[in-house]
């Protein structure tokens, strides 16, 4: 359990943080093994002269030179160069963007096909040392009633969020003592011990991913440990000060390298599928893309390996939380579609997602242009799940959602769109990450696993959770996968995958390639 066992009262928070917080925040940082190792010559990746100089180099770029890019882009599936990324940036004609929102679909479906995987969040705690303007977490939200889940009550949200059939989580928590990386391994540990019955088989879930704040290499190898998914943490904003405007000083947070480059001490601690994001309306969106390039060149110049994923969410409103309102570099639909695009192209095997922060509109125009993991019924509340609340609701979140629909109705609306969902765990529970993956996926052995083990968690969906509604169209999706999967292996493999097809439909959990 964490170091300091006594909760901090809400008065405490105001201008008046108990000592032992104020030691352990002084404490964190260590500059010369957390970063400056990492930089070269003092400087980090982030030239941002260099950035606008390029953007601004690429701006009249002929049609022609455009769609050799996009070209470039679907034949060889590899990472754009940034002067490519920064043309594409400076398209205009929309003509232009069409060519580039359909080639962006065809390299998400040559690479991830037409699987989505699926999540939800779980929030465990809101206690923050923080005081990022634009979240509902802060520490001087007044408005915001602070929690912290204890282990009964992380475990009481996991077998709720079992029951309904997920899989994966990613957890949430503030910064804070009270949620350090002991807290976050204990939380880890108690939803891996998670069963519950389910009309069939029995719902678990399998892969547990982190968004949380930056982390020491020992932390991070402790958690590593433990089983931890994916290690999220968005830089937020990759331009320094408009990041030193929105995370003040005297906060962890405010350190803009600590966090840079706590993606390369997860690397360094062995945990192999980091997450990085941005979170749009910050700074300017083309920027910002530039930036995740940047970051994604540099993990893979200094560890051979890219970001697992990429999160690109966008503000929303927030209790108490006026700087949304006035956030003047907030994305629009329009420009929201372009960033997905050419982030889809400019790394093309990065999984990316969605949350359900988006409403169903948009989230029905950009899936297709290159998503591969979005979350249904989301509840960002400390303790949402389980507690019927509504009215405090707005209260407790960090922020208010988009699409609030379940896991069945987003199943049965995805597949109605010709998606499947998938829930698999597999590969990571089989060591294919990190460099693994990346180089199944780029000689397509790691497309066939998924395909293969996408039907078989989505029968296992169908078997013990989806409504009557939801199968019918599900097993639709199931008859024609088969199909496709008898076109795509060996004989022997394709029979082993209906014998384990059976397997589930008879009660048996878990089989996988
Ligand atoms: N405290 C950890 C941190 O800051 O890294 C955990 C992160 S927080 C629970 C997860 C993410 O939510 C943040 O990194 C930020 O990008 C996003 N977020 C915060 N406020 C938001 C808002 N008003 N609208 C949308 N996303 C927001
Ligand atoms: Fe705290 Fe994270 Fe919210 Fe910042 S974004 S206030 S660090 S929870």
């Amino acid at each position: 359990m964490s170091a300091i066992a006594t909760p901090v009262s809400v008065e405490d928070w105001f201008g008046n943080l108990p000592r032992k917080i104020r030691e352990w925040m002084e404490e964190r940082i260590n500059p010369e093994d957390d970063y400056t190792r990492y930089m070269k010559d003092g400087r980090d990746f982030i030239d941002e002269h260099k950035i606008w100089k390029t953007i601004k180099e690429n701006r009249d770029a002929t049609p022609h030179r455009v769609r050799m890019i996009i070209d470039k882009a679907l034949s060889t599936k590899e990472c754009l160069e940034p002067e490519e990324v920064a043309t594409l940036l400076n398209v205009k004609d929309e003509e232009l963007w069409k060519e580039i929102f359909e080639a962006a679909g065809e390299v998400k479906r040559a690479v991830y096909d037409n699987r989505i995987v699926t999540f939800a969040p779980l929030y465990c705690s809101n206690l923050c040392v923080g005081n990022c303007l634009y979240c509902g977490f802060r520490r001087d939200n007044r408005v915001v009633k602070r929690k912290r889940l204890s282990l009964e009550e992380v475990r009481r949200e996991a077998e709720i969020l079992a029951g309904m059939g997920h899989k994966r989580l990613i957890t949430s928590y503030g910064e804070h003592p009270l949620s350090d990386a002991n807290y976050i391994a204990d939380t880890l540990k108690t939803i891996y011990s998670v069963r519950v019955k389910a009309r069939k088989g029995w719902g678990e879930i399998r892969r547990v991913n982190v968004n949380a704040a930056p982390m020491t290499i020992e932390e991070l190898e402790m958690l590593r440990e433990i089983g931890i998914g994916t290690f999220q943490v968005f830089q937020e904003t990759y331009h320094h000060e408009t990041y030193h405007r929105v995370h003040p000083s005297d906060t962890i947070k405010g350190n803009y390298h600590w966090r840079l480059y706590c993606m390369h001490r997860a690397l360094e601690a062995g945990v192999d599928d980091v997450g990085i994001g941005v979170l749009l309306g910050l700074y300017d969106w083309r920027f910002e893309v530039m930036g995740l390039l940047m970051h994604s060149r540099d993990l893979e110049e200094q560890f051979g390996v890219g970001p697992h994923t990429i999160s690109f969410p966008r503000l929303r409103p927030a209790a108490s939380t006026p700087f949304v309102q006035e956030a003047k570099y907030r994305v629009s639909d329009e420009d929201f579609k372009k960033f997905i695009a050419v982030v889809r192209l400019s790394v093309p095997y990065t999984g990316m997602i969605l949350t359900a922060r988006e409403p169903e509109y948009i989230r029905r125009e950009v899936i297709p242009l290159g998503i591969t993991q979005t979350d249904f019924g989301s509840k960002i509340g400390i303790g949402a799940y389980s507690d019927s609340y509504t009215k405090q609701e707005a209260e407790r979140q960090q922020f208010l959602l988009g699409d609030t629909r379940d896991l069945d109705e987003g199943i049965r609306w995805l597949a109605e769109m010709g998606y499947i969902v998938s829930f698999c765990t597999a590969g990571y529970r089989c060591g294919r990450t990190g460099t693994k993956i990346m180089k199944l996926l780029k000689t397509g052995k790691e497309k066939v696993f998924c395909k293969l083990n996408a039907v078989l968690t989505y029968k296992e969906y169908l078997e013990d959770f989806a409504s009557e509604e939801t199968r019918k169209v599900g097993e639709l999706v199931i008859q024609k996968e088969i199909e496709e999967v008898r076109e795509l292996v060996p004989e022997r493999v394709f029979k082993k995958f209906l014998e384990y097809l059976n397997r589930i439909e008879n009660g048996e959990r878990d089989l996988y390639f």
